[in-house]
C-alpha cells in the first residue's frame, strides 16, 4: 500500500481526512448503492488505498499501526451520511476480518490474505450465522469439517453473511469436534472460487449499501493451513475480537443517531416548535452521555485493558437508544421522513437500516444478557474498585 490518505500524525488531522475521503469519494455513490444492490468492489479499493483497512495493522504488515480511536473516528466520517451498509461492509473486515488475521493467522496466512486485504485488494467476509440460529452458536451451529488425508472437507449452510457476494475469501466457522462443545469449533479459510461454494446474494430490507449473502459449501476440499490457529479455539478467537467490533458498530451508531437529531433540528417546522425542541435536547444529552461511555471504553481498548462488558454495555446502549431516537425524528418530522432517497432530507435510508440493529453484531437481547451476566459475576465492582485505587479512593 502506498501513500495512504490516512496517515497522519494527530487524531484531528485523521478525522479531517476522514471526513474528507468520505465525502469526496463514498458519499456521492450512497444513493446508487442503496437503489443498486449494494457496493462494489470499487468502495473496497478506495477504502484500501486509503489505509482503512490497515488501521490496526502494524507499519511492517502494511498497515498504519494507528489504534480503535482512529478507526471509530473513520466510523464516525461514514455515519455522518446515513450510510450503515457501508459502515457494516466495512467493519466486518476491519474490526472482524482483520483482527482475526492479524492475531491468529500465520505468517504464511497473513503473506496470503492479510496483506492483500489490508490493501483493498482481497475482500473478506465471516461466515458465522446459520439458517438454524446465530445466537447460540456452540448448539446451532451445523457446519461441519472433517479431517482428510489432505485436510480438509467442509460441509454446510450460513446466511446473512455482510460481503459474501463480493468476497474473494471466507473465514467460516465450523464444527471439527461434537463432544467438545465450545472447544470443537475452528475457523477456516476459505476461497470463494473453490469447488462446492455456492453464494446467492439476499435482497435486504436495510443495510442496503451492503451485499449480504447465503452461502452453501458441498464437500469443499480445504488443505491443511486452511485452519486459524490451532483447531478448536474459534469460540476463544471470536471473544477476543468481538469486543473490538461491538465497540466500531456503537460507535457508528451513536454517531447515526447525532445525525439524525441535528438534521432533524435543522428543518425549519421542528425548529420552531418548543415541544419538539425539547425532545431533540433530551435525545442529545442521551447520545452525549453513551459517547462519553463509549469513548472511554476504546481508550481503555487501546491501552489494552478492553473487555467484554464495555463492548456488550456499548452495544446495548447503542443499538435501543438509536432506534428510539430515529423513531422519535420520524415521528416529529411526520410524513416527509418517509420519502425519498435520503438524499433530500428524509429518513428512509436511516429507519430501514436502524431495524437491523437488534440482531446486527449479536442480539440485543443476548448481549444484554451477556452484559448482566458480567455485572454479576463482579466485572463492573472490580473496574469501579481499579479505578478508584490509585487514589487511595475505596468503592462505596
Ligand atoms: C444485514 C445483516 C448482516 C449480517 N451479517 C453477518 C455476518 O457478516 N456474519 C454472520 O455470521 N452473521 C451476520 N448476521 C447475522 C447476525 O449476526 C445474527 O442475526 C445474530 O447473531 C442473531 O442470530 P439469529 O438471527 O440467527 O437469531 P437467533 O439466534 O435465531 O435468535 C432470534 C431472536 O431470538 C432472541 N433470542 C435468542 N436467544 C435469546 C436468549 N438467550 N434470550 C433472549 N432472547 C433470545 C433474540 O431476540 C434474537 O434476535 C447478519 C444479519 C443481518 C440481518
Amino acid at each position: 500500500m502506498t501513500n495512504p490518505s490516512l496517515r497522519t500524525d494527530s487524531m484531528a488531522a485523521f478525522s479531517a481526512s476522514a471526513r474528507t475521503l468520505v465525502s469526496r469519494h463514498i458519499a456521492p455513490h450512497l444513493t446508487d448503492w442503496e437503489m443498486n444492490a449494494g457496493a462494489t468492489r470499487g468502495l473496497f479499493a478506495l477504502a484500501g488505498r486509503a489505509g482503512v483497512f490497515g488501521v490496526p495493522v502494524p507499519v511492517r504488515d502494511g498497515g498504519l499501526g494507528l489504534g480503535l480511536a482512529h478507526g471509530v473516528a473513520f466510523i464516525r466520517a461514514v455515519s455522518r451520511y446515513a450510510a450503515g451498509g457501508v459502515c457494516a461492509s466495512l467493519c466486518v473486515q476491519t474490526h472482524v476480518a482483520v483482527p482475526l488475521l492479524l492475531g491468529q493467522g500465520s505468517a504464511e496466512q497473513k503473506r496470503t490474505w492479510l496483506r492483500p486485504m489490508v490493501s483493498g485488494s482481497m475482500i473478506t467476509a465471516v461466515a458465522i450465522t446459520e439458517p438454524t440460529g446465530g445466537s447460540d452458536l456452540v448448539n446451532s451451529t451445523t457446519t461441519r469439517a472433517v479431517p482428510t488425508a489432505e485436510g480438509w472437507l467442509l460441509d454446510g449452510e450460513k446466511t446473512f453473511i455482510t460481503n459474501a457476494p463480493l468476497a474473494d475469501f471466507l473465514l467460516v466457522l465450523a464444527r471439527t469436534d461434537d463432544g467438545a462443545g465450545a472447544l470443537g469449533m475452528t475457523f477456516f479459510l476459505v476461497p470463494a472460487d473453490l469447488p462446492g461454494v455456492q453464494v446467492h446474494q439476499l435482497e435486504t430490507t436495510g443495510l442496503r449499501s451492503s451485499r449480504t449473502g447465503r452461502v452453501r459449501f458441498t464437500r469443499c476440499p480445504l488443505p491443511a493451513d486452511a485452519v486459524l490457529g490451532r483447531p478448536g479455539l474459534a469460540m476463544v478467537q471470536l471473544a477476543q475480537v468481538l469486543v473490538e467490533e461491538r465497540l466500531a458498530i456503537s460507535a457508528g451508531v451513536l454517531e447515526c443517531a447525532r445525525c439524525c437529531v441535528e438534521r432533524t433540528a435543522a428543518l425549519p417546522a421542528v425548529a420552531g416548535s418548543h415541544r419538539a425542541r425539547a425532545e431533540l435536547a433530551g435525545w442529545l444529552v442521551e447520545v452525549e452521555a453513551a459517547e462519553a461511555f463509549l469513548d472511554a471504553a476504546v481508550e481503555r481498548f487501546d491501552n489494552g485493558k478492553g473487555d467484554r462488558l464495555d463492548a456488550d454495555l456499548a452495544k446495548t446502549m447503542s443499538a435501543r437508544l438509536t432506534q428510539r431516537i430515529v423513531n422519535g425524528c420520524a415521528r416529529l418530522i411526520g410524513p416527509d421522513a418517509f420519502i425519498g432517497s435520503g438524499a433530500e432530507g428524509g429518513l428512509l435510508p436511516t429507519l430501514r437500516d436502524v431495524r437491523v440493529l437488534s440482531v446486527f453484531g449479536g442480539s440485543c437481547e443476548t448481549v444484554r444478557d451477556s452484559a448482566a451476566a458480567e455485572i454479576l459475576r463482579g466485572a463492573a465492582a472490580r473496574r469501579r474498585a481499579d479505578v478508584l485505587a490509585p487514589t487511595g479512593g475505596r468503592p462505596v
